[in-house]
């Protein structure tokens, strides 16, 4: 039987939290809200509980009082997208019945559901019926995923290297740390004016790796960059990789989303070339995290993870059928967050998400014009997908300053990021009902807050 679970005091917590709040952020410093927190909670541990509603209303008021709110438009600096409610929602069900996908008799049918959601989006990405993968934690697990699978099937021996671009995500490296390579085994390629990674580059990297005696193990092509979004030429990596041996995987944590849309999709071209890939759906998908996939070529690919433990999957219960999803992940207990990406997948329905993509990837390009158009901004770089690159015509320290003052003053959430060697202003738009005035209202918050800092430092 369902227990009854207080929900009217989770929503009435969040209306309040959020009124209170009245932005996309609190207007406040990182010091005065953590003071506030550790005030209104007292001892996390306390002797004697307060009770399920107070507990409620306490912890989730303060969480979303101080919450970088992903629905308000304003917020808009990271790949953080607004979930879908259905698929919150769903999210609920799976809290609630708290299933495992390690063993069949801890997750009977989300077992299934996981294996269909996977072969749906490898069929999506345009690989056969042979693919298999795994929901995982996202990106960085998916990316770690990528390379222990190359490490395990290249040859023991040689010092093994790691190709990706010098734009590529730093969890590339952070694998290559984690998996014994060490961070110095992953070589940058240099990307071009495009900031797309340069294949000709890759070929003589690889070259001269294979002539020094070592083995080149993978090739990590990106599929939309953290920063701008940026598109490798994918299917020339792949075919680089294979001339020499390397496996190749594609970082589509964050472009992944733009397979759904008829627009963008050809942007992707080439993505099921690779060995392996990674997408997440909490980025260009509206799934609450986390929800990232890991996808392969053939299922006899993740044989290295396959594992036997007596208490989980004795061979005689798989035999009659009694499998779960052990030999697929690198976790054990394993949350079903395929039912969250099931549910919105189904409610809006291919088409649906890709509306969705594209009305993204139009507010990025408005951005875009109002940005040039203003004399107080510069355009860095153009959108590929939903991100716009510009800066506030004025010093480094201006527009570091007046991103922290959008967030003190509680106006606005602009991202930040390097590019050329100077510090830059990011716009990550993944709220689909963000209009153009919203649009308007945050290049004038910037072009405001620029005004306000350099005015006080003269
Ligand atoms: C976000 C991102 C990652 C990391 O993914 P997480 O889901 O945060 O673990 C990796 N690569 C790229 C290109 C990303 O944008």
């Amino acid at each position: 039987m369902t227990p009854s679970l207080p929900l009217s005091e989770v929503l009435a917590a969040l209306d309040a939290g959020a009124a209170e709040r009245g932005g996309p952020v609190p207007a406040t410093t990182p010091a005065a809200l953590a003071d506030l927190v550790r005030r209104k909670l007292g001892a996390p541990i306390p002797e004697k509980g307060t009770g399920a509603e107070e507990a409620v209303k306490t912890v989730v008021g303060l969480l979303a009082y101080g919450a970088a709110d992903p629905a308000d438009p304003r917020c808009a600096a990271h790949l953080h997208c607004p979930p879908l409610p259905e698929a919150v929602a769903a999210d609920l069900a799976v809290s609630l019945l708290n299933q495992s996908l390690d063993s069949w008799d801890q997750a009977p049918a989300a077992v299934t559901m996981e294996r269909e959601v996977v072969r749906a989006l490898a069929g999506l990405a345009g690989y056969g019926e042979a693919a298999s993968g795994t929901v995982t934690t996202g990106g960085t697990e998916s990316n770690l995923m990528g390379l222990m699978l190359a490490r395990d099937a290249a040859d023991s021996g040689a010092r093994k290297v790691v190709f990706c671009s010098e734009t590529a995500h730093f969890s590339v490296r952070r694998a290559a740390a984690l998996l014994g390579l060490g961070e110095g085994a992953v070589q940058a390629v240099r990307v071009d004016g495009r900031r797309r990674m340069d294949v000709h580059a890759l070929d003589a990297a690889l070259a001269a790796c294979v002539e020094g005696g070592d083995v080149p193990i993978a090739v990590v092509a990106t599929a939309g960059t953290t920063d701008c979004g940026a598109i490798d030429p994918l299917p020339e990596i792949a075919r680089t990789a294979r001339r020499y041996g390397a496996w190749s995987h594609v970082d589509a944590a964050h472009g992944g989303g733009a397979l759904f849309s008829d627009r963008l999709s050809p942007l992707l071209r080439g993505l099921a070339d690779a060995d392996s890939v990674s997408i997440d759906m909490h980025k260009f998908g509206w799934v609450p995290a986390a929800a990232g996939v890991f996808l392969v070529r053939d299922a006899a690919m993740l044989a290295p993870l396959e594992l036997r433990a007596a208490y989980l999957n004795p061979a005689d219960d798989e035999e009659e059928g009694y499998d779960g999803l052990l030999g697929l992940s690198l976790r054990t207990t394993r949350r079903p967050d395929c039912v969250k990406i099931l549910t919105a997948l189904r409610a809006l329905g291919r088409a649906g998400m890709g509306e969705r993509v594209d009305r993204c990837h139009d507010l990025a390009v408005e951005a875009a014009h109002l940005i040039a158009a203003d004399p107080g901004l510069e355009l860095v770089a153009a959108p590929v997908l939903s991100t716009v690159v510009f800066r506030y015509r004025g010093t480094d320290a201006v527009n570091a300053a007046l991103r922290r003052r959008l967030l003190a003053e509680g106006r606005a959430v602009v991202g930040r990021t390097e590019m050329g060697g100077r510090i830059c202003l990011k716009l990550t738009l993944l709220n689909p009902a963000a209009t153009a005035d919203d649009l308007r209202e945050i290049v004038h918050a910037v072009v405001a807050a620029g005004h306000a800092e350099e005015s006080e430092t003269r």
